[in-house]
């Protein structure tokens, strides 16, 4: 058995960073502004301000100009959608996302359907969704976008192959089903929580994408030998030997999984740099179109 190509999506998302970078170095020389990405932040969860800091970073190392709005916890909805209001009106903000988990008085829903969607640059709003479908696509959902370029990159044929998502959440599996008929002419199929017999279609994928967030959930009887897999889950587990006291794990048992596959993303290393790469992507989008 031949060894997998690891898929590196720090390698890419590195790549993509030095193609935006290149850009913004030459609006700068040419006296434009750079595009500009607001960030609000509500509350004080841990794990969301690690997110945060690694995508100020990310706008940093690119030349973005950015904002952070960190809000206390107890904001309620009514003045959260104030600031996205004066957020959509602004014409310096080219883009902007709410960094979720939000506080359980605060709907997901009705924050994100308040964002304009040429501003939307998480790509999660009704109008970007549905734009997957169509032949003038807005921007999209940041995860699966992030997956597409990687199989794109890697020339990963995509066309009249099974392609096998797990997980069919409104940020991840599901619009990257719409992405791979629609842009990878892939035959699809979704499982979720209620899909009986789940192995039953995971052995049936020529590529096999995973966002559950359940380590371990696929292993190598799971999988056909020769599969791409893409793991899309990431989940913190303690690991005392760690400084940080955890780790990142996958949804797929990599070490077995590993020597059966064609083509593999680590956890961590593989999907989670990409998020952020397109986010970047979308955001210069969202900046070209503003200009
Ligand atoms: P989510 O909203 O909880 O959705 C999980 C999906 O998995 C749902 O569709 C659920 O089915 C399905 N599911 C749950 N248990 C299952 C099982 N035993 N068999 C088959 N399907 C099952 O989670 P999410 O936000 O999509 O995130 C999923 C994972 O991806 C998490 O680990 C998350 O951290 C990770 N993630 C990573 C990135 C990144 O940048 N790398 C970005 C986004 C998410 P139902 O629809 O029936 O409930």
């Amino acid at each position: 058995m031949s060894s997998p190509t690891i898929i590196d999506g720090r390698k890419v998302s590195k790549d993509i960073k030095n193609e935006i970078a290149e850009k913004v170095e030459k609006l700068k020389a040419e006296g434009k502004r750079p595009p500009h990405l607001a960030i609000i932040i509500v509350g004080d969860d841990g794990a969301s301000h690690t997110y945060v800091n690694g995508k100020i970073n990310a706008c940093k190392a690119v030349g973005f100009d950015f904002t952070l709005m960190h809000f206390a916890s107890t904001i309620s909805e009514e003045k959260l959608i104030k600031h996205i209001e004066q957020l959509n009106e602004d014409e310096d903000i080219d883009g902007f996302i709410v960094q979720i988990p939000l506080p359980e008085h605060i709907s997901v829903e009705h924050i994100t359907e308040r964002i304009a969607p040429l501003k939307d640059v998480d790509g999660f709003t009704n109008q970007n969704f549905g734009s997957i479908m169509s032949s003038h696509q807005l921007l999209l959902p940041a995860t699966p976008f992030g997956v597409m370029e990687l199989i794109r990159r890697y020339e990963i044929p995509t066309e009249g192959k099974n392609c096998v998502i797990v997980g069919a959440s409104r940020i991840a599996g599901a619009p990257l089903s719409l992405m791979m008929l629609q842009d990878g002419r892939a035959t699809v199929t979704v499982c979720h929580k209620l899909t009986k017999d789940l192995k039953s279609h995971t052995k049936e994928a020529d590529i096999l994408v995973v966002a559950v967030g359940k380590p371990g959930l696929i292993t190598k009887d799971m999988v056909k030998e020769c599969a791409v897999v893409i793991d899309v889950g990431t989940t913190r587990v303690e690991d005392a030997s760690r400084k940080s006291g955890f780790r990142l794990a996958g949804d797929v048992v990599y070490d077995e999984v590993a020597p059966i596959a064609s083509y593999i993303t680590p956890v961590p290393g593989g999907v989670g740099p990409m998020t952020i790469a397109s986010l970047l992507l979308n955001t210069f989008k969202a900046y070209e179109r503003n200009h």
